[in-house]
């Protein structure tokens, strides 16, 4: 079962050939290099003709997060949420303990197809046999960044620890980061195997979502998503109170009602709004059915928007629909005090879904389901750094493998069907939830916090033309990616208004003047 935290959340990582430099060396400040907060453990290993050297963001047990045995070294941020099946596949005699000796074992027995039968949130570095491997989980969820030239590979799991790296070959398999040349951005689903000496990259795809469509009766496949969503629940719920970000829609309330079938006393749960608008009353109506310890945090418009650089930091995200999702939800999290908590939400359920389509057709809902799934790599959406800046670590069951590979391959009759959205989840819950909460229409988190309409009207409010709002939130992300992750600079000195008014001027040339 999985603990409050994992063992390491993050990590800095250079493999040299011969003797190497210290991490502390390769990275000019491991201790700023990433946003995620924790404890900084230093290592060097040796596999083989090789030398690492890392630093590992660790909560308390950094010994856990690596593993060294038969000429390779293991680093690993997140955690294995099948580790029972995967157990199956060693010896009896031979059981592994943590996830990064499972993984040791897999990649011993499977090499880098190790990565093809693991469901879980990661990202790992394997290095050894004079090659490094650089491998996120099927969702690219704990996002993983690269920048190799010969003799020396770097990599964290935040694009900004590589800013001072020395410019690495072009990657072609990875998508390029913005201004930092040569840093790359390991894809979802996919092992990078880099030869240390020559920089050599080849890539190996080990998850890819579903062309095809099940057909399956409304039984079957309400079964199949309560019985799947339910398992994913629960290899997420740690031995310590869980505690649920609650809309009271659908997905969190899913999510909270499970995990409340999993633990003999309450659950905590938690709701955020702002003065102009929240749903505490909807998420009441789920906390008080379940139970839970339920807290609801309001936080001002004034500083949910003065957030906006931290969000951009946390998530590394260029996309500014992205950090409108996010911007809400990196408030609650640095609202949330005290120690380190392990978080479940429920987003991500409308990607494979539609649910946010609103859309009747069903071709209309494949064509945008499809799309989505094409395209939701590299938005950094479910990011742990988002609540890694707070010490928390969120995780996210609807992204669960065998959850995802599910949704995304039922029929889109199931998800549209009866006049509703995401029917299948709906009816899949349907006894654990009061009927309002079942039937409740979809709300946004950047709908119900107002976050959308506040930000826009910081920018209308700046002089920008509203035809011209979304390119100006476009042009205010890549400012604030620019400072934070480029620069290197900290969001609290980075001042969200300034940066919104030079796009406005920029934009409205013609009315900056009047308005001086
Ligand atoms: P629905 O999509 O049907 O509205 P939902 O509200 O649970 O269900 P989203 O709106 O997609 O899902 O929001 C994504 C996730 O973010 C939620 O599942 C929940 O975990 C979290 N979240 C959203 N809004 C809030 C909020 N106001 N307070 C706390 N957590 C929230
Ligand atoms: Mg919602």
């Amino acid at each position: 079962m999985a603990r409050t935290l994992p063992a390491a959340t993050g990590f800095l990582a250079a493999v040299q050939h011969g003797g190497g430099r210290s991490a502390e060396k390769v990275f000019a400040s491991p201790e700023a290099a990433l946003a995620s907060a924790g404890s900084h453990a230093a290592l060097r290993a040796r596999p083989g003709e090789l030398t690492l050297d890392a630093v590992l963001l660790h909560s308390g047990d950094p010994d856990a997060a690596h593993a060294h045995g038969r000429g390779h070294t293991v680093l690993l941020a997140g955690e294995l949420y099948n580790q029972d099946e995967l157990r199956t596949l060693l010896p009896a005699s031979a059981q592994p303990v943590t996830d990064a000796d499972l993984l040791l074992a897999l990649v011993d027995r499977y090499d880098v197809h190790a990565f093809r039968l693991l469901n879980g949130r990661f990202a790992a570095l394997v290095a050894g046999q004079g090659r490094v491997l650089l491998a996120t989980d099927h969702a690219g969820s704990v996002p993983l960044y690269v920048s190799a030239a010969p003799g020396g590979v770097l990599a964290a799991t935040e694009a900004k620890a590589l800013r001072t790296a020395p410019v690495g070959r072009r990657i072609t398999a990875a998508r390029r980061v913005r201004r930092l040349p040569g840093t790359h951005q390991v894809p979802a689903g996919t092992v990078l195997e880099i030869g240390v000496a020559t920089a050599d990259c080849t890539d190996h795809r080990t998850w890819a979502p579903s062309p095809a469509r099940r057909i399956m009766t409304e039984q079957d496949a309400t079964e199949a998503v309560r019985q799947a969503l339910d398992r994913a629940v629960r290899a997420r719920t740690g031995p310590d109170t869980p505690l649920v970000v609650l809309s009271g829609g659908i997905d969190s309330s899913s999510v909270a009602a499970l995990a409340t079938g999993h633990r003999s006393g309450p659950i905590d749960t938690v709701s955020m709004g702002t003065d102009l608008a929240d749903e505490f009353p909807q998420a009441r109506v789920v906390a008080e059915h379940l139970g839970s310890a339920h807290r609801e945090v309001t936080v001002h418009t004034d500083d949910l928007l003065r957030r906006l650089p931290h969000a951009v930091w946390a998530a590394e995200s260029l996309d500014p629909d992205i950090i409108e999702y996010l911007l809400p939800l990196t408030a609650l999290y640095l609202g949330l005090a005290g120690p380190g908590r392990r978080i479940l939400t429920g987003y991500g359920a409308d990607i494979p879904l539609g649910g946010m389509h609103r859309e009747d057709r069903l071709p209309a809902l494949d064509t945008a389901l499809a799309h989505d799934m094409a395209t939701f790599d590299g938005l950094n959406e479910m990011t742990p750094v988002l609540s890694g800046i707070a010490g928390h670590w969120s995780t996210h069951p609807f992204w669960d493998r065998e959850v995802l590979d599910l949704l995304v391959s039922l029929e889109s009759g199931l998800k549209r069907r009866h006049g509703r959205d995401k029917w299948v989840l709906r009816a899949a819950v349907a006894d654990l939830l009061p009927h309002e909460t079942v039937t409740r229409p979809k709300l946004g988190v950047h709908e119900g916090s107002g976050t959308t309409s506040s930000f826009s009207r910081l920018l209308t409010d700046a002089g920008v033309a509203a035809g011209r709002v979304h390119r100006a939130k476009e042009l205010v992300v890549q400012h604030l990616f620019d400072r934070v992750v480029v620069d290197g600079r900290h969001p609290d000195e980075v001042a969200a208004a300034e940066v919104v008014q030079l796009v406005a001027d920029a934009l409205e040339p013609d009315a900056a003047p009047a308005r001086r």
